[in-house]
């Protein structure tokens, strides 16, 4: 039997392993050395931003650029309900309170008019807001420049966790270069991969050296152990470093295979009334994800049903995430809702889309969804 289909496996070959050997044999095993700022330095130029930090994830990056924003105890945070968990986790680690926000029905990122209505809210009951997180849902850009003014009009920093939009870019300009600070991420299943890892990235040089004191146990620059604060043990390995540098170099051509698998999809749901893609359209999107939002009124089937179809044939597919103000361990953390996550919530099927997707492979989960949506006729 073919081996299952996985939503967004891991894309690594030849040139990963170059990069990974050339490091280790260097002797650069550590978290520090040459592959980890060149690394900075090759991210920082592609997003034309001042600088980056990289780190052991990019829920550490979040938490890193919601301390440097001011966020602790007695701060609330603004964060979108449709996102995934690490969003509003890093939020709590800050002992912050994370208020969430929904989102638009057509991109899945969070709706400026109801963050404009909230920040109001949060004013008038005079609650300090440390940070808006605004996050790029499957790689599309959330509406950064309307963010922008609701924020500066607030007199609050806005963060951008794109740690699914690495190579998006919206009105020409990179995903990740928005807010005060962003947090990327290169987990196994990003546009690109140091299997684990992430990155901050600013334009402000203070912020990122703060990020950067605070991810090596905020050691104070003298010989003997000094800490006036508590810092984290939170930088990137330089191994890991190389591997991304490897990835990078094949960025590009990643971006270009999920956007290709994208387009088959776009094509085949084109004439099935009552589907849509999220997020569509948008040709600066990355692709990272390729969410199908089924309106089962119309169709006759539901996403759940399109996505056990592709199980039993061994393809994997997911939900939407389930909202954060769903979540029982956020059940008491204030929102403002329309009701617009909830219903992606229910309607939506993510599709395998990680450009490591072989032909044969491809062709398997586009035959087996059009079989579906055929009999569903
Ligand atoms: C993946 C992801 C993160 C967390 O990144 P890790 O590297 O897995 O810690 C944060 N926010 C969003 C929106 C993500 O998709």
């Amino acid at each position: 039997m073919a081996a299952p289909v996985l939503l967004s496996p891991p894309d690594v070959g030849q040139v990963e392993e170059e990069y990974l050997l050339r490091a280790l044999r260097s002797g650069w095993v550590a978290p520090v050395g040459p592959d980890l700022d060149a690394f900075e330095r090759e991210v920082a130029e592609r997003l034309g931003v001042a600088g980056a930090v990289a780190v052991a994830s990019g829920t550490a990056a979040l938490h890193l650029i919601l301390l440097t924003a001011g966020a602790r105890p007695g701060t609330a945070v603004v964060v979108p309900t449709l996102t995934f968990a690490a969003t509003a986790n890093a939020v709590a680690y800050t002992g912050a309170q994370p208020v969430f926000v929904d989102c638009e029905a057509g991109s899945g990122n969070l709706d400026p008019a109801v963050l404009e209505d909230l920040l109001r809210r949060l004013r008038a009951e005079g609650t300090p807001v440390a940070a808006v997180v605004a996050v790029d849902i499957n790689g599309r850009c959330a509406d950064h420049e309307r963010l922008r003014a609701i924020c500066a009009a607030a007199g609050t920093p806005l963060l951008e966790d794109a740690a699914q939009a690495l190579g998006s870019t919206r009105d020409g300009r990179p995903a990740g270069s928005f807010g005060l600070a962003a947090a990327l991420s290169f987990n196994g299943n990003k546009v690109m991969t140091t299997s684990g890892g992430g990155m901050v990235v600013s334009d402000d040089p203070a912020l990122l050296a703060r990020c950067r004191h605070l991810s090596t146990q905020a050691r104070e620059p003298v010989a003997h152990y000094e800490h006036r604060e508590v810092g984290y043990n939170y930088r990137l390995s330089n191994l890991l470093a190389a591997l991304g540098r490897a990835q990078l170099t094949r960025l590009d051509e990643m971006i270009n295979r999920r956007r290709l698998l994208r387009e088959r999809y776009a094509k085949l749901f084109a004439d099935v009334p009552g589907t849509r893609i999220l997020g569509e359209p948008d040709a600066e999107s990355n692709c990272w994800l390729t969410t199908l939002v089924v309106d089962d009124g119309v169709t006759g089937w539901t996403a759940a049903e399109l996505g056990a179809h592709l199980a039993r044939h061994d393809i994997e597919t997911r939900p939407m995430w389930k909202p954060m103000h769903q979540q029982p361990v956020y059940r008491d953390s204030p929102a403002l809702l329309t009701g617009a996550a909830d219903r992606l919530f229910g309607s939506c099927v993510t599709l395998p889309s990680g450009s490591a997707l072989g032909p044969a492979q491809v062709e398997h989960v586009m035959a087996t969804v059009a079989e579906f949506v055929e009999a569903a006729r």
